[in-house]
């Protein structure tokens, strides 16, 4: 039987978010956007509180909570700002692989650093010269002794101005293709790493992105995740399972927080002697927004529900994240539309919703990349 009622921790949890969204994030974010301001302190404060980094095992200190509850989180996180909830949500994201690769010794250090320490992490994958085909990376780790010696560069690395280490996938053999590639943790003052310039973005503009460069890095051996060389792409593939789920859910809240403004200002304004809403190209536009919405949540709550009960999401989660990210996209555009002039204005938050969505369509596997996915889902045992 299919039950879409949350129990009431799921409930509690949800309505917490809400209110931090609420009284923490929302009265700040256009402040963070204008003045491309990292929201350090309410990241710390989301964290605090048990929201961030769910996933975290208990035995690590972390509250090892499930994908459902994530994406409940990050619904409301990313309704508060989208740009907070992806700059938040960039060390779950370099958790990810170490949750599902690491050795124990190796969670013990890194997860609980974050869990109880509160330590910022990153997920190094994007190159200048390889996003969506991640295999054509060309960081290398060659081995020395006892450690490994890192050289190149990472490209669009959220949270890297701020992070404590990094999640890094880097190729160990450069002749073996993804099967070549092994992760790495690294720290932000290993001598020879060094960070980019802040990148100027369109939207999102609290979230610090940039590049990293590694000039010579040398990390010891038991950064190596798992311990073992080549498992670094299976590892940094899977992480997305988790991560998608979460960003199909940042995307529904970025929605929802574009039709909710909608819908208010349609009951404000007057054309022709009526409310925006009692024109009937107005409402129907507003029942299109709500319907991809509740589409987007539903394919968003699936996925996450299968990977709680150990079934492979891969598919599922490339459907949410793909819907639910072009849904963001057409739903804050539409919302603009229904404020006219005033949408384009920044005074009014619709406009920065709108910059915010576009590149919900671009990272974590760009909507083609999504596509790709599902198509070789559904076509393997042609
Ligand atoms: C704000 C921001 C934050 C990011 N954060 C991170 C991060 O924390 N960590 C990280 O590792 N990366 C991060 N990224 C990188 C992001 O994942 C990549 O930008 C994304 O994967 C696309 O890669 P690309 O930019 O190199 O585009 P390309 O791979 O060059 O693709 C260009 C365009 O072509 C399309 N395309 C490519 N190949 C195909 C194909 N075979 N068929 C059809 N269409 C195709 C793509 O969809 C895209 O529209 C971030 C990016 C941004 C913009």
């Amino acid at each position: 039987m299919v039950n879409f009622q949350l129990d009431e921790m799921q409930e509690m949890l949800k309505e917490l978010a809400r209110e931090f969204a609420l009284e923490e994030i929302r009265p700040k974010a256009e402040h963070w956007d204008a003045t491309s301001t990292y929201p350090k302190e309410t990241i710390l404060a989301a964290h605090e509180m048990g929201l961030l980094n769910l996933h975290i095992p208990e035995a690590y200190g972390g509250p090892g909570l499930g994908s459902m509850e994530e994406v409940l989180v990050n619904e409301e996180l990313a309704w508060g700002d989208p740009g907070f909830a992806t700059a938040a949500y960039a060390t779950a994201l370099a958790c990810a692989p170490i949750i599902t690769g690491a050795t124990d010794a190796q969670k013990e250090v890194w997860l609980r650093k974050v869990a109880e320490e509160g330590a910022l992490a990153s997920y190094a994958v994007t190159e200048p010269g390889a996003g969506s085909d991640v295999a054509a990376c060309k960081t290398s780790a060659v081995r020395d002794g006892d450690d490994y010696i890192i050289n190149g560069s990472k490209m669009w690395i959220t949270g890297a101005g701020h992070a404590d280490f990094f999640f890094v996938l880097a190729k160990t053999d450069m002749d073996a293709g993804y099967r070549g590639m092994s992760g790495f943790i690294v720290e932000k003052d290993a001598a020879g790493f060094s960070l980019g310039k802040k990148e100027s973005n369109m939207g999102q503009r609290c979230s610090d992105t940039r590049s990293i460069n590694f000039d010579d890095v040398r990390v010891p051996a038991e950064h190596l995740i798992g311990g073992s060389e080549s498992g670094g792409w299976m590892n940094a593939m899977k992480a997305f399972d988790v991560s998608r789920p979460n960003i199909a859910a940042h995307a529904t809240g970025l929605a929802r927080a574009s039709y909710e403004h909608a819908l208010q200002y349609s009951g404000e304004r007057k054309t022709f002697g009526k409310h925006l809403h009692q024109h009937q190209a107005i409402q129907f536009m507003l029942a299109d927004m709500k319907t991809k919405i509740e589409a987007s949540r539903m394919l968003t709550w699936k996925s996450a529900a299968e990977s709680d009960a150990g079934i492979r999401n891969t598919e599922s989660a490339a459907h949410a994240k793909r819907f639910a990210a072009d849904t963001a996209m057409e739903v804050s555009t539409d919302a603009v539309q229904v404020y006219g002039g005033y949408g384009y204005s920044e005074e009014y938050p619709v406009a920065r919703l709108m910059r915010a969505a576009k590149v919900m369509q671009i990272y974590e596997g760009s909507s083609q990349v999504q596509r790709m996915i599902i198509g070789r889902e559904i076509t393997k045992d042609l």
